[in-house]
């Protein structure tokens, strides 16, 4: 059995209908789809559950929505992306609490830092929010999803700082080198690893380098869906690339990456990962 920790069903991409990348064969296939539809491939294809993030604010209703109307396969991170925190108000952060009581939340987030968006005023914002959804994480015993963009340094540093004592949590398409890796790893954090493994490119190849550094029980396998491509667009050879969505269809062959670079079979690093999803959010297997 397969579990997505880090994907967004419930976003705006996937309504109606919509292309999607399909399993590789011998080359990436993309097809039109409905949500419906990719529900069941992804049954088909052993992605049994799946962890739903929250992005703004207003998108904790709509992952809270989505678990209603899948209360088996999907559970929710409630909280504020770090690229929207600028956009919200900070008075209004007080409604994450309320979310947490919601059937479904397993985590808070995805928070954290992201130094791909510049200015102090931003990184000010980011910071305040991201302490915010640590103390809550805290004071709710629930793990963190974390998302951070050149800036594992700061987030590491405050975590340090004002996360010691909770639950850990999951760094969310992890893409820093081994030492960077061990750094989350002496924390208790899991490793989120998704599409960029396949990827050919700079960012693919320290992944797989950093790999060797992380144990397989501290692996979850994610893709971050509709985000993260496997692959660069163009080589998907497709008319319709330009909105295509990456979907949690590819991790059989994220697995199976992850399988090939630990020397084990492919049922071993399925089993495993599986187990660190259900360890990690509290789930058991037959929700
Ligand atoms: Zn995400």
């Amino acid at each position: 059995m397969i579990a997505d920790s880090h994907a967004h069903l419930s976003h705006f991409r996937f309504e109606g209908r919509f292309f999607g990348i399909l399993p590789r064969e011998e080359d990436y296939a993309t097809g039109e789809l409905s949500r419906e539809e990719l529900f069941l491939r992804m049954q088909e294809e052993g992605v049994v559950l799946s962890i739903e993030p929250a992005i703004e604010l207003s998108s904790n209703r709509r992952i809270l929505a989505l678990h209603q109307r899948y209360p088996r396969r999907v559970f929710c991170a409630v909280g504020v992306h770090p690229t929207r925190t600028f956009f919200e108000k900070w008075r209004a952060r007080r409604a994450l609490e309320g979310y947490l009581s919601s059937p479904g939340v397993v985590a808070v987030g995805e928070t954290g830092l992201d130094l791909h968006m510049r200015g102090k005023k931003h990184l000010l914002c980011q910071t305040a929010w991201f302490l915010y959804q640590v103390r809550l994480a805290k004071k709710h015993r629930l793990p963190l999803v974390l998302h951070t963009r050149r800036a594992d340094r700061w987030v590491q540093c405050l975590l340090r700082l004002f996360g010691r004592g909770g639950r850990g949590g999951v760094v969310h398409c992890f893409s820093g080198d081994g030492r960077c890796a061990r750094r989350y790893l002496e924390m208790g954090y899991y490793i989120g690893i998704g599409g960029t493994l396949l990827q050919e490119g700079e960012d693919g190849q320290r992944l797989r380098g950093a790999l060797k550094d992380i144990p397989l029980e501290c692996i979850l396998a994610e893709t971050d869906a509709p985000y993260v491509l496997p692959t660069k667009r163009k080589k998907i050879g497709e008319k319709s690339t330009r909105n295509l969505r990456n979907t949690p269809l590819i991790l059989k062959e994220v697995i199976g990456k992850i399988a090939q670079i630990k020397g084990v079979s492919f049922e071993e690093a399925e089993r495993v990962i599986f187990e660190n999803t259900l360890r990690l959010f509290r789930l058991s297997s037959d929700q």
